[in-house]
């Protein structure tokens, strides 16, 4: 009973304090997308994936990443944070540490695929899986209660719960996100395969903002190869990523375009 009213207690509490105030992040709040955080994949000695005509990961991701943020810049009055901008090593931790420090509210990695078949092509588009990223950071309710018990509840309840809820909002907005670049992928190349998922990727779980990473292509099938080294489709997949963020931008309202 000691614990239900705790609870209680916590819940009431909780309705009286907002994410942001934990220094989380939130765009339900109609302040709108200020700054968007560009993640090239891999780069420096870390080649990621290379295709037979010795097309690389890393580079595709910096050419489209670049394209991208020439873009926003040209159409939306918003900033952009590239995790990097050149050729060089980047630890997934400083990925993470900029995108926070910049205070994004949307992360956008760029990747291209590879796949043990030469036969499987197309774009991925992942987003937080909430459920399993929860299973692996959260104490799960009946844990939480024995947990409450021993340290007498308190601020590590707060902060599990407001963790929890931020991963919930970000896995429901990175979703969201990935579905307008899906429609808008479609749209823009519609002769292309475009798969959207949900995983517990590593980048994505300790960044305070909605997420989603796109594999662009990939590099182990042949058209998809010679997709990815023809500009024109590579700015083809940054204008779709634009036109999805002016989509969710709208939604969101508060950021006005060019
Ligand atoms: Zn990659």
């Amino acid at each position: 009973m000691k614990n239900v009213s705790r609870l209680f207690l916590l819940l009431l509490f909780l309705q009286s304090v907002t994410p942001s105030a934990y220094g989380i992040n939130s765009i339900h709040t109609g302040t709108g997308l200020k700054t968007i955080v560009i993640d090239p994949g891999h780069g420096g000695s870390d080649k990621g994936g290379e295709g037979k005509n010795g097309l690389l990961e890393k580079d595709v991701a910096l050419e489209v990443s670049l394209s991208l943020r020439q873009m926003m810049l040209n159409n939306l009055k918003i900033n952009v944070v590239m995790t990097r901008d050149g050729d060089y090593d980047l630890s997934l931790k400083k990925r993470t540490d900029m995108a926070n420090m910049s205070k994004g509210d949307l992360l956008i990695s760029i990747h291209t695929g590879s796949s043990y078949s030469r036969d499987i092509k197309g774009i991925r588009i992942y987003y937080l899986d909430y459920e399993e990223v929860r299973k692996e950071f959260m104490v799960g309710p009946s844990n939480h209660e024995a947990e409450a018990d021993n340290n007498g509840g308190g601020e590590d309840d707060v902060e599990i719960i407001l963790r929890d809820m931020a991963i919930s909002d970000f896995s429901n907005e990175g979703g969201h996100v990935a579905e307008l670049i899906q429609k808008n992928l479609t749209e823009i190349i519609p002769d292309q395969n475009v798969i959207l998922k949900s995983m517990p990727i590593l980048i994505f779980r300790d960044v305070n903002m909605p997420s989603v990473m796109i594999e662009i292509g990939n590099l182990t099938n042949q058209d998809d190869m010679m997709r990815l080294k023809d500009r024109k489709y590579r700015d083809k997949v940054a204008m779709a990523i634009l036109n999805a963020v002016k989509e969710y931008s709208r939604v969101n309202s508060g950021m006005v375009t060019r």
